[in-house]
């Protein structure tokens, strides 16, 4: 890949990763301070189903943290763009819609259809 556009991606992925821990530390300040306001809540249920919903999110967050981290390590490797499975390079198009991609679209396709012949 172009240098020029290595260091594009690598500023858009910095970026997410930085807005990601960013709320991240939020979350997690707000889940310590609820248990105290929780006792004072007449509704529990509500609490707790959005306590839920909140840690659903950040567990989905934590998870992209970590994509977003080794795509930034492919950058440091220089293995960046290059698909996982076949070696291919990845469309700069896939890219642009989805980062932190690891394979390329042939690759991923095929993937979904064994995925799905599976359930
Ligand atoms: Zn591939």
């Amino acid at each position: 890949m172009d240098p020029l556009q290595v260091e594009k991606f690598r500023t858009i992925l910095m970026e997410e990763l930085d807005r990601l821990l960013a709320q991240a530390s939020i979350s997690r300040y707000e889940l310590a301070s609820e248990d105290h306001q929780a006792i004072e809540y007449l509704d529990k249920a509500t609490v707790q189903a959005d306590r839920a919903m909140r840690l659903r999110i950040r567990t989905r967050e934590s998870r992209l943290i970590k994509k977003l981290r080794l795509a930034l390590d492919r950058i440091e490797t220089g293995t960046y763009g290059e698909c996982d499975l076949c070696g291919e390079d990845i469309s700069l198009k896939r890219l642009e819609a989805r980062p932190v991609t690891t394979k390329c679209i042939d690759c991923k396709e095929q993937e979904e259809r064994q995925e799905a012949l599976s359930h």
